[in-house]
């Protein structure tokens, strides 16, 4: 059997080892950050990015670490409601819980953290560590993200385009604001657009809120400060309605983020000789789509039932990409569809669009 390298310990990477560990593949999964050290932000999962995952983990674990949502609810900044939608299996969760729980079935032995694995200069698709010496698997998965180093590398035409959306997102533990909130998806938005605030409880305790502001009207500082985030959040947020006033007054900024996007102008092959790219390494979603994750599930998915039919390198990687980039670029094209609906005012936008995208 083929020895697989896997690079980026993510959602897709760590998902992509669950389905080779449990198919008893031989693997190794290499990570640059520190294992304790996880920040982000959390998901938004659809029912069939659960299915994708009863298949790896025991979902009695993930229920405990986040909940389903009954409702979208819509509303205008000062908070009256514009529409509701019953959600039927819309799953959230934070993305260190997520992480955590896949991390769990990976042998300590086949996992290497503050492991940087780089893309050799001199030859294409051959991959090295940081002590300089050469992996020496059959097959490297690449799942490192969207900004993906070793993509860049071997595809060196591709482009890069920042997005007009950029993000905040924040976990905090606040008791008594999730006391006063349902499990519902609150979504505020402000009546010239280009500018949302989003709502979710992910337990008794905590809750996770976001902002998405048109990079062209709004500014933030690229001093990444607690302090600095903070300000942004209040100069456009401060007069919303009460229940957003109480969230950022009372919320704590060290571990807010502020989310750059970017996307590929058009995709890259999803592989290169015997490097295959999963997840956001081989397609880069906007936010909007809520689809990253169960992509990158079902891209692990798929490639290991793939391989497991063990067919040559080739004919599996084409088929692979044959398979997932026809789905991939419904959700692209539905994430540009969703992103022209936020930057209109508010009395221009459809009234039922939900924040998601669905194939
Ligand atoms: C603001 C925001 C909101 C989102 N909301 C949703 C949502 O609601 N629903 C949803 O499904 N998706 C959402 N997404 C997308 C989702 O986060 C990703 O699609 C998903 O996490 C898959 O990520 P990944 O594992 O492919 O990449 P990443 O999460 O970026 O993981 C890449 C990993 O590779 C490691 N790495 C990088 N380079 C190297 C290297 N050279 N060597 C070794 N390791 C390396 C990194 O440290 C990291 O751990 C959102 C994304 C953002 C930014």
């Amino acid at each position: 059997m083929k020895k697989i390298s896997v690079v980026g310990a993510g959602i897709s990477g760590l998902s992509i080892a669950n389905y080779l560990e449990k198919h008893q593949l031989d693997y190794h999964i290499y990570e640059r950050r520190k294992q304790d050290d996880l920040t982000g932000h959390g998901f938004l999962l659809p029912k069939e990015g659960i299915e994708y995952l009863s298949q790896i983990i025991d979902l009695s674990l993930l229920y405990k670490q986040g909940k389903f949502l009954k409702k979208y609810i819509r509303y205008s900044h000062t908070g009256k409601i514009l529409a509701e939608k019953d959600l039927h299996d819309v799953f959230v969760i934070s993305r260190n819980s997520l992480i955590k729980i896949l991390a769990q079935n990976i042998p300590a032995e086949k996992i290497s953290y503050e492991e940087t694995i780089s893309p050799c200069n001199l030859q294409k698709g051959k991959l090295k560590k940081h002590d300089g010496t050469y992996l020496d698997s059959d097959l490297a998965i690449i799942s490192d993200g969207s900004r993906s180093r070793i993509r860049r590398k071997i595809f060196e035409d591709e482009k890069m385009k920042a997005v007009l959306e950029n993000e905040v997102v924040n976990i905090i533990e606040n008791e008594e604001i999730a006391s006063r909130l349902e499990n519902n998806f609150l979504k505020f938005h402000h009546e010239n657009g280009g500018l949302t605030f989003g709502v979710l409880k992910l337990s008794s305790t905590k809750i996770l809120w976001y902002c998405q502001f048109d990079i062209t009207r709004f500014f933030i500082n690229d001093d990444y400060t607690p302090d600095c985030i903070k300000q942004f959040i209040v100069d456009n947020f401060g007069d919303w309605n009460p229940l957003i006033s109480s969230i950022i007054n009372d919320s704590t900024y060290e571990n807010a983020h502020i989310w750059r996007v970017y996307e590929l102008e058009k995709l890259n092959p999803f592989y290169y000789e015997n490097v295959v790219f999963i997840g956001d390494a081989a397609h880069p979603l906007i936010p909007f789509t809520s689809q990253g994750v169960t992509s990158a599930l079902k891209d692990s998915y798929v490639l290991t039932n793939l391989l497991l039919e063990g067919n040559n390198l080739p004919e599996t990687f084409q088929k692979y990409e044959e398979v997932r980039k026809a789905e991939i670029e419904i959700h692209i094209k539905n994430g540009r569809a969703l992103l022209n609906q936020f930057l209109l005012p508010l009395n221009e936008q459809q009234k039922n669009t939900l924040p998601i995208s669905y194939k």
